[in-house]
């Protein structure tokens, strides 16, 4: 089990407390004290993993670099840690579950009875110890997905409770967020559901070692006391998560609680120094101390829920810190933008992003979008369908073939300048088929996407199932266009910008799944630049 040390992150009350931050948030403070660390995620649904939800049911879908469509927590994790996840970072009960079910169809367990206990927790706690065993790792964060007491997180409470047995009560701790309200009618912080948490908790056999208590106001000494007396903990495990400006902030307030220093002392490893955090200071600095503001519109059809655009906001968040400038995020519904009121719609914002999507609705007003930035000037960013319907827009009014079309919005259209690629035309299944992941990109010299990375050879992250259809490729250089981004490989278009105009690209990859408080993403941070730059001429003019 080689000599990793494992941290289990669970959840009582309610969800959205953000146990994904605060195991974020822990893994930052141990990776600051120079450990190695990795964080993942159990989730108890049965899809195979978040890839076929929508993202109103689940936010957005991460993707990781070996192409892993995961928990938009595993961004988090890549964002505070700036270290990368994989496949093996987010498990669901689907996975878990497919995986014995194939093994018994092969014979592995002839003669047996297969059942939840041992063959489903045995398979879960593999799937816990698999990034430990690598030996790369000095703590793994485990996050449990879901409530404790939930019909579904059962089998994965019953396998931390058994992995805390295998590896030893020195290597394994759990560490439980739960909810303290504060009751404005009786003036008080209420103790009883973290008391009730606890005991769902003990109920399957886990004491909890230490609580991190979400709360939106501060928990005094007495209010400490009385959870630590009736959950049986030390009063300094129970720690105080109170309501932040910025997720970014919560490292500093763990750090402030001694989240890390209980952590290792549970753990029995004396602290090798103290957390080295000067860079992240020095981010938080620069986020909340703004010198400029630009206004920039996310135009999506998910922005009912932000959530669905998770990295994206993320992404901003970086650049604008990047920056020294607050990015205003205007988020506007795709479906209510038409060529009569787009003017309105879109007149005040000093830069616009056209977001990612699938299906047909809502993209007319995208297209309307993009017209409105290409003839006014406005820098535009198009991701993934934001490129695409860059290329339709750019083939009907530029080029001028009217009908030309994606064939995700008109299979039959005369034009198809956005196709599906040939080994994406037989595909059945919808799980996991589309193209996922990182692939290299080969950006040309001349180009403001190579100014942008200063740098030729790039890899950046997809998931799309259609793609430029290069047979139109002349009659759009003709038109302007420059197809600054190509697959060295496959020779597909990864990268288009317009030459006569101040900033208008276009990716058919996600650069926000890349963007990290350390190293925000040259992309964002440059179209940021732009809508300032934008800004300044606008009001000289
Ligand atoms: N629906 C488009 C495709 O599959 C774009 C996908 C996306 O924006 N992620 O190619």
């Amino acid at each position: 089990m080689a000599s990793a040390k494992y941290i289990f992150v669970t959840g009582g009350v309610t969800s959205s407390l953000g146990k994904g931050i605060i195991a974020a948030s822990l893994g930052k403070l141990l990776q600051a004290r120079g450990y190695r660390v990795t964080i993942q995620k159990f989730d108890p649904y049965i899809n195979i993993d978040p890839g076929t939800l929508n993202p109103y049911e689940h936010g957005e879908c991460y993707v990781t670099d070996d192409g892993a469509e995961t928990d938009l927590d595993l961004g988090h994790y890549e964002r505070f840690l700036n270290s990368p996840t994989s496949q093996s970072n987010n498990v669901t009960t689907g996975r878990i579950y497919y995986n014995v079910i194939t093994q018994e169809r092969q014979g592995k367990y002839l003669g047996k009875t297969v059942q939840v206990i041992p063959h489903i927790t045995d398979e879960i706690k593999r799937n816990m110890f698999a990034l430990g065993e690598t030996g790369e790792y000095d703590f793994i964060i485990t996050e449990i997905g879901g409530c404790v007491g939930d019909i579904e997180s059962l089998p994965f409470i019953e396998a931390v409770r058994q992995a805390k047995w295998d590896v030893g009560q020195t290597n394994s701790l759990v560490i439980h967020l739960t909810l303290v309200p504060y009751l404005k009618s009786a003036g008080e912080l209420k103790t009883k559901p973290t008391q009730h948490s606890v005991k769902d908790l003990l109920e399957e056999g886990i004491q909890p070692d230490i609580l991190v208590c979400r709360s939106e106001r501060r928990l005094p000494p007495e209010v400490r006391k009385k959870i630590a007396r009736f959950c049986n903990v030390n009063i300094n495990s129970v720690i105080e998560a109170i309501d932040a400006e910025t997720i970014y902030d919560v490292p500093l307030l763990m750090r402030k609680e001694k989240l890390d220093d209980r952590v290792l002392s549970k753990l029995k490893m004396s602290p090798k120094e103290d957390p080295k955090m000067e860079h992240w200071k020095e981010f938080l600095g620069r986020l909340k101390n703004p010198t400029d503001e630009v206004k920039i519109g996310l135009v999506g059809k998910y922005v009912e829920l932000p959530d669905a655009y998770k990295s994206i906001v993320e992404a901003f968040i970086h650049a604008g810190a990047n920056n020294e400038c607050k990015v205003d995020l205007k988020y506007i519904h795709s479906e209510e933008i038409h060529a009569e009121n787009v003017e309105n719609m879109l007149g005040d914002l000093d830069g616009i992003l056209v977001a990612p999507g699938f299906g047909e609705r809502g993209i007319e007003g995208k297209i309307q979008t993009v017209k409105y930035a290409r003839e006014n000037r406005t820098p535009f960013f198009g991701i993934c369908l934001g490129m695409q319907c860059a290329v339709v827009e750019i083939a009907r009014n530029v080029i001028g073939l009217e009908e030309a079309s994606s064939t995700e919005i008109n299979e039959d259209t005369t034009h198809p300048v956005i196709d599906l690629m040939p080994e994406q035309k037989n595909i059945q299944d919808m799980g996991g088929t589309m193209r996922l992941g990182a692939y290299p990109c080969d950006l040309k010299k001349s180009s403001k996407a190579y100014a942008v990375y200063s740098e030729s050879k790039i890899s950046e992250r997809h998931r799309h199932r259609y793609e430029f259809n290069n047979n139109y490729k002349e009659q759009f250089e003709n038109a302007g266009v420059v197809f600054s981004g190509i697959n060295p490989e496959t020779k597909l278009v990864e990268v288009m910008e317009l030459k006569n105009h101040p900033w208008f690209i276009g990716t058919q990859y996600h650069p926000e799944l890349k963007s990290t408080v350390l190293n925000p993403h040259p992309l964002f941070a440059a179209f940021v630049k732009a809508a300032l730059a934008a800004k300044v001429e606008k009001a000289t003019k």
